[in-house]
C-alpha cells in the first residue's frame, strides 16, 4: 500500500494481492488509501483485483439495494463506498494488467514495506443508505435480513440462547463444532417459513412469555402458566403443560411417524427445536433423507401448532380452562395443517420453480404411507397397477405462495 498526498497524483497499490489471493485484503487496501487521502485530492485506485474493480465500477448499487446481503467483505466495502461518497475530488479505479509493472507501481511496492502509521480510520457511514430497496428484495432475502437485524440488535449470543443451543446439541448427540449447522439447517426450505421463524425465535427466547413478563409492572402474573401455576417457558408450553393441545398433538404426530416406521431422537425440547438438524431412520433402520424430512416437518409443525393454540387460548379465550380447545377441534386443526403442508410440498415440485423445484421423488417418499400422501396413490394402490407420476404442482386449489404465507 502506498499513498502519496500530492494533490495531482495519489496512487494506491495493493501488493498483498500479489502473494495473497484474498480479495478481502485488497478491499482493505482500498479502504486504507481512501482513509489516508484528503477528500479534496484526486485519487486513482489501481488494483490487480478484478473483483475490486468490477465491484467499485458496477456493483455498488446492486449491493446497496439488497442491503449488502451475501456480499463478501461487506463491512470493508461499505466503508470504501462511504469514503468515496464523502470525497469532493475525482476518484477513478483501474485494473492493473500485471502486478509490479510501471515505475509508479514499483514505487508503491517499495513503499508498501513500511508499516501503517495510524490505526484504521472510521469511514463516514452517514453517506450510506440504510436498509434494502423493497423492489429488489426476494421473500427469502427479506426474511434473512430480518434475522440479521434481530441478531445485530442483540450483542452476539445471549446466555439463554447458548443454553438452548447446548441442550439441542446434547439431545441430538451432536458435537459443539456442529453448532453452525443448527443455524444453517434452520433456513432449510423443508420447513415452512413461519415454522422456521417460530423455531428461530424459540432458540433465542424471543417469544413474549414467562420471565419476559416478570419485570413488567402488573404483568408479573403472566410469568406463571395460567393452567398449572408452573413457571411458564416454551419448554413448559410445548411439552410439560397438561393442556389439551400438548396431550393431543404429540400422540397424533407420533402416529404419523409410527405408521411409516420412522424413528428418531427421543421427543425432548432440544430435539424439537433442533428438528431441522435431526436424523431419523426408516423402517429398515437406515437413516434416509425422506425419513428425516418427515420427522422434521411433523415435529416442527406439531410444536408450532401447539404454540398457536396456546396463543389463541391465552389471548382469544382469556386463558379460561372452561374454554379449552376440544380434542375434536385440535384433531381437525392438525389434519388441516398437515394436509396443507403436504399440498405445499407437492406444489413446490412444479416445473415453474425451475432449478429451485423440489424433486417429486423426495416429496413422494416423504409423504407416502402417511395419512397425507397423494390421493392418487390411495386410489391406485391396487396390486399390479403401475402408478404413474401425478401432475406435480397442478390442479391444486391454492397457489404455493398463498399456502406459504398461511404456513
Ligand atoms: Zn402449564
Amino acid at each position: 500500500m502506498w499513498v502519496n498526498g500530492a494533490p495531482d497524483y495519489t496512487g494506491a497499490f495493493c501488493p498483498l494481492a500479489h502473494d495473497t489471493p484474498e480479495a478481502g485484503l485488497e478491499w482493505e487496501a482500498v479502504h486504507e488509501a481512501l482513509a489516508q487521502t484528503p477528500p479534496f485530492a484526486p485519487l486513482h485506485i489501481v488494483s490487480t483485483s478484478r473483483e475490486v474493480v468490477l465491484g467499485l465500477s458496477k456493483r455498488i448499487d446492486t449491493w446497496e439495494d439488497s442491503a449488502w446481503l451475501d456480499v463478501r467483505y461487506s463491512g470493508t466495502i461499505r466503508g470504501v463506498v462511504a469514503w468515496i461518497r464523502g470525497r469532493s475530488a475525482v476518484t477513478t479505479v483501474r485494473q492493473a494488467s500485471v502486478a509490479g509493472s510501471g515505475p509508479r507501481t514499483e514505487e508503491a511496492m517499495s513503499a508498501a514495506d513500511a508499516p501503517p502509521e495510524a490505526e484504521r480510520a472510521v469511514a463516514p457511514l452517514k453517506f450510506l443508505r440504510d436498509g434494502a430497496k423493497l423492489a429488489s428484495l426476494t421473500q427469502s432475502g427479506a426474511y434473512r435480513l430480518m434475522l440479521r437485524k434481530e441478531w445485530e440488535a442483540g450483542s452476539g449470543m445471549r446466555p439463554t440462547t447458548a443454553r438452548v443451543v447446548a441442550q439441542v446439541l446434547k439431545d441430538l448427540a451432536l458435537g459443539p463444532a456442529e453448532e453452525g449447522k443448527l443455524w444453517t439447517d434452520l433456513r432449510d426450505r423443508d420447513l415452512a417459513r413461519k415454522t422456521r421463524e417460530f423455531l428461530w425465535k424459540a432458540f433465542h427466547g424471543a417469544q413474549k412469555l414467562g420471565r419476559y413478563w416478570s419485570n413488567i409492572p402488573e404483568m408479573g402474573g403472566r410469568a406463571v402458566c395460567p393452567r398449572c401455576g408452573e413457571e411458564e417457558s416454551m419448554q413448559h408450553i410445548l411439552l410439560e403443560c397438561g393442556s389439551p393441545p400438548v396431550r393431543t398433538i404429540w400422540p397424533l404426530a407420533a402416529e404419523v411417524l409410527d405408521k411409516k416406521g420412522v424413528c428418531g431422537p427421543a421427543l425432548t425440547y432440544g430435539a424439537i427445536l433442533g428438528c431441522a438438524s435431526a436424523r431419523a431412520k426408516d423402517r429398515k433402520g437406515v437413516a434416509t433423507r425422506p425419513a428425516s424430512r418427515l420427522m422434521k416437518i411433523v415435529r416442527a409443525e406439531a410444536a408450532h401448532l401447539i404454540w398457536r393454540l396456546r396463543c389463541e387460548w391465552v389471548i382469544g379465550r382469556d386463558a379460561d380452562d372452561t374454554r379449552d380447545h376440544t380434542v375434536e377441534e385440535i384433531r381437525s386443526r392438525w389434519h388441516a395443517v398437515m394436509t396443507r403442508r403436504a399440498d405445499l410440498d407437492r406444489s413446490l415440485t412444479s416445473r415453474r420453480f425451475g432449478a429451485r423445484a423440489l424433486k417429486w421423488e423426495l416429496v413422494d417418499q416423504t409423504w407416502r404411507d402417511t395419512p397425507f400422501q397423494h390421493k392418487q396413490y390411495v386410489q391406485d394402490s391396487i396390486p399390479g397397477v403401475l402408478v404413474g407420476r401425478p401432475n406435480a404442482g397442478t390442479g391444486l386449489p391454492t397457489s404455493s405462495r398463498r399456502l406459504r404465507d398461511d404456513g
